[in-house]
């Protein structure tokens, strides 16, 4: 199957700058995250041309197969910044959806592994990174709940949830690296977009940083396939 990378046009580009500018003004500093989201055509990312001038809009989330997402880029913004990233960091991302998030990480210089559980979105995903030449993005197909298994005696630097977690998932919290930090939303219908500290291997030892309210789909069990 081959995939279709729709051209960049100049309309696009001048919609990203504005974007930036928006994101600026929301209260998004770090430099990092604004010039990978500068750069990246975010309409590559979510099929209908028809909706790209909502695409670049700051607040807007945008329907993807399954029933899913394309985060809004405010909270694209919002999650990477909290990550606190540096280049050659390996990051765990559980939701790959449209793939852009995890795009925004590898132009950072991040080493992405990042899981799905929709079959269909999974498949087309990462025939289109793999089309974009991200080579640091592996992508696996599954319920991310406890880790994927291929690499469950790996440690990531950090780990990024892009769906509502119902709870924090304690066994993604052992898969991160003491020093290590993990972005998530936690609860039910509407989340709390908590940033968690692992200073240590006990849970005593988990800092947990409230930064607000969020409102994500669902981290859901199982895989779907
Ligand atoms: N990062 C994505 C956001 C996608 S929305 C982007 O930039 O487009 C969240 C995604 O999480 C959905 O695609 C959903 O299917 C996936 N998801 C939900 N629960 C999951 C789980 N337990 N394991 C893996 N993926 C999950």
């Amino acid at each position: 199957m081959s995939v279709l990378i729709l051209p960049d046009q100049p309309k696009y580009v001048a919609w990203r700058h504005r974007m930036v500018q928006q994101l600026r003004q929301k209260g998004i500093t770090d430099e990092n995250v604004l010039k990978a989201m500068d750069k990246l055509p975010r309409h590559w990312f979510a099929g209908n041309t028809l909706l790209d001038h909502i695409l670049y809009d700051v607040d807007q989330a945008v329907a993807i197969d399954c029933g899913q997402t394309i985060s809004k880029p405010y909270t694209v913004a919002w999650q990477t910044q909290l990550l606190q990233l540096n280049p050659f960091m390996s990051v765990f991302e559980v939701g790959t959806g449209s793939g852009y998030q995890t795009a925004v990480l590898c132009e950072m210089g991040a080493r992405v592994y990042t899981v799905e559980r929709h079959a269909p979105l999974f498949r087309k995903t990462k025939e289109l990174l793999a089309a974009l030449r991200y080579t640091h993005a592996h992508c696996f197909l599954g319920d991310s709940w406890d880790g994927i298994p291929e690499m469950k005696d790996f440690l990531y630097d950090r780990i990024l949830v892009t769906c509502g977690a119902p709870t924090l998932p304690e066994g993604l919290m052992r898969q991160l690296k003491v020093g290590g930090m993990m972005v998530i939303p936690v609860g039910t219908t509407e989340q709390r977009m908590l940033r968690i500290r692992k200073e240590g291997e006990e849970p005593s030892q988990w800092q947990v940083e409230d930064h607000g309210n969020a409102k994500f789909v669902p981290m859901l069990e199982g895989r779907n396939f």
